[in-house]
C-alpha cells in the first residue's frame, strides 16, 4: 500500500484520513492509555470546552481508569449542557425509493437482495407520508433513499423537497428536510442547496479503506474517495451544514472513532467549519445481511463511551441518535452528549401512510425504539429534557460559519431555549395527548421562568397565541 503522510489540508482522502496516522494513533494510545498524568493534562484541555485532536480524545477512549472515566462522563454531561442545554431535537426520517444500485453487503437495499420489494413514491404518496408525519406532530425530516441513477435521480429528489415543503394540513407544516443521498458532484450539491435543505448528511460508513472497499464489492459507491471526499464537493457546492457519521461495527471501533475525528479536523481546517452533526449508528440485524458482518459489534458500555469522548472532542457538532437504539441506550445516551434524535419512526417506504403494511419488508432495518411521537415526548419530559422541533437557524440563514461562531460562543441558547418551548407548546396544542399536554405545560411553565425578561416576554406571548389559535410557527 502506497504510504500517505497526514495532512488535514489536503484534499485527498488518503492524506486527511490517513491509514498510517489512524494505526500509529492507535498504537500511541495503546501505550500511554492508563498515564494518569497525560489523562489529567487531556481533560484539563477538555474543561475549556473548545474540543480535542483525534489523538487526545482516543487516549480518553481507551483508558481502564475508574477515576478518569468518571470525569469524562461528568464532563460530557456538562458540555451538553452549556452548548445545547437540556433540549432534545425531535426528527423522523422519510424513506423515498429503496431501488438501489450498490452492494452494500449491510444493508438490505443492496441491489442483488431479490427478496426485498423494492418501491418509489410518487408525489402523491409522498404528500400522504407527509401529511401522516404532519399528524403526528413532525416538522423536521431526514430523506432517504437508495442511489439509483434511473429511479432516483436528482431531479425526482428536488420535485420531492419541493412537495414536501408545500404541504400545509391542518396546522402542519414540515420546516426543515435534511437530506442523506448518494455522494454526488458539486454541481448537484448547488441544486439541494438551492431546494432549501437544512443538513446534507452522507455516512462514511467504514473509514477504514480496505474495509470499505470489501463491504461495497460492486456500484459506484464502491469508490472510496468519492464517498470521503464527498463533503468537500457539497461544501464547494454551498452547502454548509453537513453531517457525518460511521456505521460502528463494520471496522474495529477504534479505527472508526479515530478516522471520524480526522475527517472532523479536516471540514474544520478546509472549510473553518465543522459538521453541523454527527451520527452515531450502529450495525443492526437486517434482512438479507450475513450475521458473520457483527464480528466488529460494540457493546452498549463502547458505545455509549464513544458517544462521551465524541462530545468532549467536538463539543460544536449536533449529535444524533435514531430508534435503532433502544430506550436504555438512548436514555443513557442523552445524558452523555446526545443532543438530536429520531422518533415514531418507520424505516420501510410508505410505513407512515400505511402502518399496516408494516410488514411489508422494505425496512432498512428493525427498530429498536418502536415508541409512538407522543409517548417519546412524555418520556423526554419527564427526565428532565426539553423536546424541541425548532428548525430556525437555516430559516434565519445561521447556518455554517455563523452557526459555528454562535454556538462556540455558547450564544445559540439565546435561540434554541425559546424556540424551543414555543416549537414544544405547537405540539402540545395540536397533536399531543392529555397527559403529555399537561406535563409539557407545567414544565413549559418552569422554563419560561428562567428566561431573561426579553425572551420571555417574547415567548409568553407567543404561548398564548399558538393557544388562543392566532398563529403558528413563532421563532427567533
Ligand atoms: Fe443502497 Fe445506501 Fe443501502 Fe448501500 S446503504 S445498499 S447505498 S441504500
Ligand atoms: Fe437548532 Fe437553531 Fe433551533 Fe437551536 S435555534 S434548535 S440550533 S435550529
Amino acid at each position: 500500500m502506497q504510504k500517505y503522510k497526514y495532512n488535514p489540508s489536503s484534499l485527498v482522502a488518503d492524506e486527511f484520513i490517513c491509514h498510517d496516522e489512524v494505526v500509529e494513533s492507535i498504537e500511541f494510545a495503546q501505550h500511554h492509555k492508563n498515564d494518569i498524568e497525560l489523562l489529567k493534562q487531556i481533560l484539563k484541555k477538555a474543561r475549556e470546552e473548545k474540543g480535542l485532536s483525534h489523538r487526545e480524545a482516543l487516549l480518553l477512549l481507551m483508558n481502564d481508569l475508574p477515576e478518569i472515566n468518571q470525569q469524562i462522563k461528568k464532563l460530557a454531561k456538562q458540555i451538553k449542557l452549556d452548548f445545547y442545554g437540556n433540549r432534545i431535537v425531535l426528527f423522523a426520517p422519510l424513506y423515498l425509493s429503496n431501488y438501489c444500485v450498490n452492494g452494500c453487503t449491510y444493508c438490505p437495499y443492496h441491489a442483488v437482495n431479490k427478496n426485498m420489494p423494492r418501491k418509489k413514491m410518487t408525489q402523491q404518496e409522498i404528500e400522504s407520508e407527509v401529511i401522516a408525519l404532519q399528524d403526528m406532530g413532525h416538522k423536521r425530516l431526514a430523506l432517504e433513499l437508495g442511489e439509483h441513477p434511473v429511479m432516483n435521480p436528482l431531479d425526482y429528489v428536488l420535485e420531492s423537497i419541493d412537495t414536501i415543503y408545500k404541504i400545509k394540513h391542518k396546522n402542519g407544516s414540515i420546516r426543515r428536510v435534511n437530506v442523506n443521498i448518494a455522494a454526488t458532484d458539486e454541481k448537484s450539491y448547488t441544486k439541494l442547496k438551492d431546494a432549501g435543505i437544512g443538513t446534507y448528511i452522507l455516512f462514511q460508513e467504514t473509514y477504514n479503506r480496505e474495509r470499505y472497499e470489501k463491504l461495497h464489492p460492486t456500484g459506484p459507491k464502491h469508490d472510496y474517495n468519492r464517498q470521503t471526499e464527498a463533503m468537500d464537493r457539497a461544501m464547494r457546492g454551498g452547502i454548509d451544514d453537513v453531517g457525518i457519521g460511521v456505521l460502528f461495527g463494520l471496522s474495529t471501533y477504534l479505527y472508526e472513532f479515530t478516522a471520524l475525528l480526522m475527517h472532523v479536523e479536516h471540514l474544520k481546517t478546509v472549510f473553518n467549519v465543522g459538521p453541523h452533526t454527527i451520527s452515531v449508528p450502529r450495525l443492526r440485524p437486517a434482512d438479507g445481511i450475513n450475521p458473520a458482518l457483527f464480528a466488529d459489534c460494540i457493546s452498549d458500555d463502547i458505545f455509549v463511551k464513544i458517544i462521551a469522548c465524541l462530545r468532549i472532542a467536538v463539543p460544536t457538532a449536533g449529535m444524533i441518535i435514531s430508534t435503532r437504539e433502544s430506550k436504555e441506550t438512548r436514555e443513557r445516551a442523552l445524558e452523555l452528549g446526545i443532543s438530536q434524535i429520531s422518533g415514531g419512526s418507520k424505516t420501510s417506504v410508505g410505513g407512515y401512510s400505511n402502518p399496516n403494511d408494516e410488514n411489508n419488508d422494505s425496512a432498512q432495518f428493525d427498530i429498536c425504539d418502536n415508541r409512538t411521537l407522543d409517548e417519546i415526548v412524555y418520556w423526554l419530559l419527564e427526565n428532565g429534557h426539553i423536546p424541541s422541533f425548532c428548525t430556525a437557524c437555516y430559516r434565519k440563514h445561521r447556518t455554517g460559519e455563523q452557526f459555528m461562531k454562535l454556538c462556540a460562543n455558547k450564544s445559540i441558547h439565546h435561540f434554541c431555549h425559546p424556540n424551543a418551548l414555543l416549537s414544544l407548546q405547537e405540539y402540545l396544542t395540536d397533536y399531543a395527548s392529555s397527559q403529555t399536554k399537561t406535563l409539557g405545560e407545567k414544565v413549559i411553565a418552569q422554563e419560561v421562568a428562567k428566561l431573561p425578561d426579553a425572551s420571555a416576554k417574547f415567548v409568553l406571548q407567543h404561548l398564548a397565541d399558538i393557544k388562543e389559535g392566532k398563529g403558528r410557527d413563532f421563532y427567533l
